[in-house]
């Protein structure tokens, strides 16, 4: 199986050294991983082919990996299998102003992709903190969102086009970008948002959006995240150019000054803070200041240039790293309607404390989507009960187990919360018919079933 590797992608590109191969086993969060049998760098899309041939071959399994920022395990191996890193097919084409698209190779980080159409007078449509090493090939496999999936939706509506490897080596490729193509089943819808278990990224034909240079950005707290829903009511029907709105609660917030060393951001501290921002061709100060008082916001502190706004922004997306900080949390990302997330803030604390009494528990996400990101510290990495009790929340109040960052490993075993039998059951058959073997990435989304 290595030689094989080996020949065809050169020694050097098949790590089998511990050493080598460590920094590849191990997720973000650190509570997942293990050890691969090698870790493949392929350089193109012929060499992943090979890759994927090989393994069939020799009946070995595989995950891919992007720029291994995952949050839900699926990223890394869980014992065993071939490591697929795509972070060398990172070859970025030359934007095209007519289709406002570009060609982008499954490795480009999404800072890469967001330098790359800025130069060209566009935007990618998406940012958020692991920017600079996420890539569009994880993106893609994750439907990742982020703050601005509120104005640009997630990565789905992005995708105008992708190359993948299939389980038994073939190559599909629909990157020609028309935007009307509708000559049968969309086999790259079926794979954006498949984590890997249904075929290889190699490349994305990515939907740019025109550049919005005027930004401003406005930090405001809220006495009740029960006024955040009727709030933001007010704020998408006043602010056309509202690219973003997040929110972080206070114990967050003194977590993030205290890992960051900065004061806080506002003199008197509230219980909960929107994050919003506002995007248009020409200024956007006087449509969100219009915004804020409609919406009866008298305090805001409000950012109107790029390094301003930028520390603006690192009050909320600060938390992930402040947190990883403090140790090995358990992350559950999940959505709830907007009319349910205060619903959801009170309860969630009381359902991780019956759980798991005395974990620490802080929430932030993007409140536009309704997405919230659960993030515990305390219970030990292999204990689950925390991660089913929040999800059984999210599923008992109408939301979803899954907003943006996968099912992957973590929660494939709690997918029936949120997907009935007749889902799963289709779900399965799609896995059989385009992966019989079960190659990519096994015990990712499915869990394993003994048939
Ligand atoms: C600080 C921080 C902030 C984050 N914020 C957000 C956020 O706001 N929104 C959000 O959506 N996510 C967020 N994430 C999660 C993460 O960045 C996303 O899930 C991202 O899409 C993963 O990209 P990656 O290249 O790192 O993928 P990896 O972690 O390498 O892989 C993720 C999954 O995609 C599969 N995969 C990777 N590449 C390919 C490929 N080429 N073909 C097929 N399958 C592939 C892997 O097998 C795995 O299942 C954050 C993570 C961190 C660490």
């Amino acid at each position: 199986m290595i030689a094989d590797l080996e020949n065809a992608l050169g020694s050097a590109h098949v790590l089998t050294d511990p050493q080598l191969r460590e920094g590849y086993e191990r997720d973000w969060t650190g509570r997942f991983g293990a050890e691969a049998m090698c870790v493949a760098r392929p350089a193109d899309t012929a060499q992943v082919a090979a890759v994927v041939a090989a393994c069939r071959e020799h009946g070995a399994a595989l995950v891919p990996q992007g720029g291994n920022t995952g949050l839900v395990g699926a990223g890394v191996p869980r014992g065993g299998e071939v490591l697929l890193s795509l972070a060398r097919l990172d070859e970025l084409g030359p934007v095209d102003p007519a289709t406002a698209q570009v060609s982008a190779g499954a490795g480009v980080t999404m800072a890469a992709l967001q330098e790359a159409a800025a130069a060209a007078g566009f935007e990618a449509g998406m940012d958020f903190a692991a920017r600079d090493s996420a890539t569009v090939g994880g993106l893609v496999a994750c439907d990742g969102g982020g703050p601005r999936a509120l104005a640009h939706g997630t990565a789905r509506a992005r995708v105008a086009g992708l190359e993948a490897v299939l389980a038994d080596g073939t190559v599909v490729r629909r990157m020609h970008g028309l935007l009307k193509d509708n000559a049968g089943t969309p086999l790259p819808a079926l794979l954006v948002g498949s984590e890997g278990t249904l075929g290889v990224i190699t490349a994305v034909r990515w939907r740019l959006v025109p550049a919005r240079r005027a930004r401003v950005a406005a930090l405001i707290p809220l006495e009740t995240l029960e006024a955040a829903e009727p709030t933001l009511a007010v704020l998408r029907r006043e602010l056309p150019s509202l690219e973003a709105a997040d929110f972080f609660l206070d114990d967050g917030l003194s977590l993030v000054l205290e890992h960051l060393d900065r004061e806080s951001p506002v003199a008197a501290r509230a219980p909960a803070y929107l994050v919003l921002e506002c995007a248009a061709r020409s200024d956007p100060t006087e449509e969100l200041a219009a915004g804020l008082e409609a919406a009866g916001i008298e305090d805001a502190v409000v950012a109107d240039d790029t390094a301003s706004r930028r520390r603006l922004w690192q009050f909320r997306e600060a938390h992930t790293e402040a947190i990883s900080a403090r140790g090995v949390a358990h992350k559950m990302d999940v959505g709830v309607p907007l009319a349910r997330l205060a619903e959801f803030i009170t309860r969630v604390r009381e359902v991780v404390e019956a759980a798991a009494p005395g974990a620490r528990t802080i929430l932030f996400g993007h409140l536009g989507d309704g997405n919230v990101h659960v993030n515990v510290l305390g219970p030990d990495p292999a204990d689950e009960g925390v991660d089913v009790a929040v999800l059984e929340l999210a599923a008992e109040l109408g939301g979803t187990i899954s907003a943006e960052h996968g099912v992957g490993v973590a929660k494939a075993a709690h997918l029936g919360l949120v997907r009935s039998a007749g889902e799963i059951d289709a779900m399965r058959a799609v896995k059989r018919a385009l992966d019989p073997d079960g190659l990519l990435n096994p015990g990712a989304v499915l869990a394993r079933v003994r048939d």
